[in-house]
């Protein structure tokens, strides 16, 4: 290959959708296009890789990337309401059927899955995280990466994995999308790092680089990520691609001065691929010529994106996974749609057992909101390929279950949930009134989450809070379901409404697993991946937080209201609270109820002290003491009391989902490897140190029951 052919591999261009332009022809042609992105058109595709592979020098197939992020044609929950499910089976399965559709239309490449650990609901992009756990995100990225790929991303149906975006994006200060962060390298690796590490070890074929500057070097040419981390320490031999502009970017950061500049900035960083732009096409060459980059460089970058093309077969088969191909019938897409909409759905509160209605149900039903009847808004940001002829929406589901004999009046109260006219208001507040139960949709539609779609306010947009005030003045039980791209702050309307379902946008069959619920039909088993705001001004809030040198307890917080006119000023006895928002979250991580009830008993570990690099179990026994069936997800946290560098009061170690017949009781066991307590100190290196640990069991990361364990020193082998 030429320099110019090799350089050519790390260009990826955008199609233009349907047809291909004359430069875009001429470019491949001559070798100088190395992959392209959104080209979904199946004929397109093909004549795309007709040209790499008969027209272009070298013959070398096509990259053909796309933001296959929830869904392809069948849409799953957003990944944040795929990662409430805690179900790594279920969310392979899905990847696996976004896989295969998108294989069908020609895609070999999917920008998924996104990583990135979202601790900040302001953040629009929280919607594509797995949430605020690296145990939990890391677990999950591990299925869709497996989801996708397969074990062989060459086989039929299956498709490259990228996870993105590396890394620190969702600590973007204030939550402002883009914006610069700045993270201790201790915390990187602890926090931020874990879930990319993860998808490297279940062999992703590609990362993407973050568009922010990770504390002053942006990480497109972030040679401490790109290098040390990626290729020296973890031995990633798969390609990183930029983000989309995010080469040229580099000059608006500061970094650079020009195009030039960034090109040499990022090549040299350990960047391989450029998107949409091109200043690796333009300066590359000449930067080689004048002794700035070498030739290895260069060829080290192509080597990767051609092992990338070796393994997903492009040699062999370029055309593969495309004309010949259709997703088998057994994958049931719409299906597990439903069977993933259901696991993301969490019963937040159910006050009086308010849920599930009566079955059958024989009374009237007020259904009022904007969400409830949104084909398109239910399947949240990122679905370029999305069919809205697939979604069936809660008001459909719910009239198809109900049938003709009951009477639901439907009220959309407002035009959209951001409106301010209360217009619709007065027929809203007569439905309720008239009616035996409200329904609400409320909550956000997918375009205020997403990227470049942060908000400052994480309350209900617009005057959907005075909606539920009127509407619950009216003495009818509401329960309210919340349809949005992130946790919203519900605590001024958490005590005006009976039940609160969180259906996140719950995708293609969002409906008829919304009306599962509400009627019983299956009992909700969705948790939290991420922790709950009373208020935006608590955020960020996560369970796994230091304990401070003055942690709060229910005895030193002061509420604002409580404040005598005359206090004096006093610091004694003070802790860490806010005065107006006390100290705990409105929900807990890994918070979810269900429709029976579980007791946890006999937490116990198989051994009190274990010698280093030796395991233990730790048991318990989960018991279903109400009278339905129902998934349990046994959740295990630990902390480490007393270490070298402070660490979080609990982290999540492991996690089990168990279904429970009434009456049944089992015992869950958890295997822990001291690996799984090791931490980076302050050398960086990861270690378990010796001593005593902490471990609690239970349905949340507020879960009571403990039990410790000691690790010992190696001298006492
Ligand atoms: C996003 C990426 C995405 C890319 C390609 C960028 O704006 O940050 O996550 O994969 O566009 O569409």
């Amino acid at each position: 290959m030429t320099l110019e052919e090799k350089i050519g591999q790390l260009c990826l261009l955008n199609g233009a959708g349907g047809h291909i332009p004359d430069h875009l022809r001429q470019e491949i042609a001559a070798g100088r296009v190395g992959a392209v992105l959104n080209e979904v058109d199946l004929g397109t595709v093909n004549e795309l890789q007709r040209i790499a592979v008969e027209e272009s020098p070298s013959g070398i197939p096509l990259l053909i990337g796309r933001d296959v992020i929830h869904g392809f044609h069948t849409v799953f929950p957003l990944p944040l309401g795929q990662a409430a499910s805690w179900n790594p089976e279920l969310i392979e399965r899905c990847a696996r059927i976004a896989a295969a559709e998108a294989a069908a239309a020609g895609v070999n490449w999917t920008f998924a899955p996104m990583v990135d650990i979202g601790r900040d609901p302001r953040w629009g992009r929280i919607a594509e995280t797995l949430g605020e756990d690296p145990f939990l995100a890391s677990a999950l990225a591990v299925a869709m990466v497996r989801g996708f790929q397969g074990e062989d991303p060459s086989q039929p149906g299956r498709i490259a994995a990228c996870a993105k975006h590396f890394a620190g994006y969702g600590a973007s200060e204030s939550g402002r999308d883009y914006n610069t962060t700045d993270i201790p390298e201790i915390e990187l690796r602890n926090v931020h790092l874990p879930p990319f590490r993860a998808a490297v070890e279940a062999g992703v074929v590609s990362l993407m680089t973050s568009f922010s500057d990770l504390n002053g070097v942006p990480a497109t040419a972030n040679d401490f990520l790109l290098e040390r981390v990626l290729r020296e320490e973890w031995g990633f031999d798969g390609f990183v691609v930029s983000d989309w502009e995010s080469v040229p970017q580099l000059a608006v950061h500061g970094l650079t001065a020009d195009d030039r500049e960034s090109a040499l900035a990022a090549a040299s960083a350990g960047l391989d691929m450029e998107m949409a732009s091109t200043t690796f096409r333009e300066h590359l060459a000449g930067l080689v010529e004048e002794g700035k980059i070498s030739t290895g460089r260069i060829d080290a970058m192509a080597a990767h994106v051609l092992r990338a093309k070796l393994r997903l077969g492009l040699f062999e088969d370029p055309y593969s996974g495309t004309a010949s191909w259709r997703p088998p019938a057994d994958l049931d897409p719409a299906g597990a749609a439903r069977e993933a909409a259901l696991g993301s759905l969490v019963l937040l509160a159910n006050r009086d057992r308010a849920l599930p209605l009566a079955k059958p149900f024989l009374g009237s039903l007020a259904v009022i909101g904007p969400m409830a009847d949104e084909p398109v808004e239910q399947l949240g940001t990122w679905i370029f390929d999305g069919d809205p002829a697939r979604s069936v929406t809660p008001l459909r589901a719910l009239r198809e279950y109900l049938g003709p004999d009951v009477e639901v009046r439907y009220e959309r109260a407002l035009d959209t949930t951001r409106s301010r006219s209360d217009e619709g208001f007065p027929q809203a507040v007569e439905a309720a009134r008239s009616s035996d139960v409200a329904l609400l949709f409320l909550g956000e539609e997918s375009i205020l989450s997403g990227e470049a779609h942060s908000r400052a306010d994480v309350r209900l947009p617009g005057i959907q809070e005075r909606l539920i005030s009127e509407l619950s003045a009216t003495g009818t039980p509401l329960i309210l379901v919340v349809l949005a791209g992130r946790p919203l702050a519900l605590e001024s309307v958490v005590d005006e409404v009976a039940a609160i379902l969180y259906a996140w946008h719950p995708g293609s069959m969002g409906g008829p697993a919304i009306v599962d619920v509400l009627f019983g039909e299956a009992s909700p088993s969705g948790r939290l991946p991420v922790t709950f705001p009373r208020v935006t001004g608590q955020i960020p809030i996560y369970y796994a937080h230091k304990n401070t040198g003055k942690p709060p307890t229910p005895e030193t917080v002061v509420h604002i209201d409580d404040i005598p006119r005359d206090a004096e000023q006093l610091s004694a006895g003070g802790s860490s609270f806010h005065l107006d928002a006390g100290y705990t979250p409105l929900w807990p991580f890994g918070h979810g109820l269900s429709y029976t009830e579980v007791s946890y008993s006999n937490l116990r570990t198989s051994r009190e002290s274990v010698p280093p690099g030796v395991s233990l179990t730790v048991e318990v026994e989960v018991a279903n003491v109400g009278d339905r069936e129902g998934d349990e997800v046994v959740q295990l946290y630990v902390r480490d009391p007393v270490a070298s560098v402070t660490r979080p009061v609990r982290e999540l170690k492991g996690f089990r989902r168990v279904r429970l017949a009434p009456g049944e009781s089992r015992t869950v066991s958890f295997e822990l490897h001291p690996d799984d307590l090791a931490f980076h100190g302050r050398d960086m290196r990861p270690r378990t140190e010796p001593g005593r640990f902490h471990v609690w069991v239970g349905g949340s990361s507020a879960a009571q029951l403990r039990t410790e364990f000691e690790i010992g020193h190696p001298s006492e082998d």
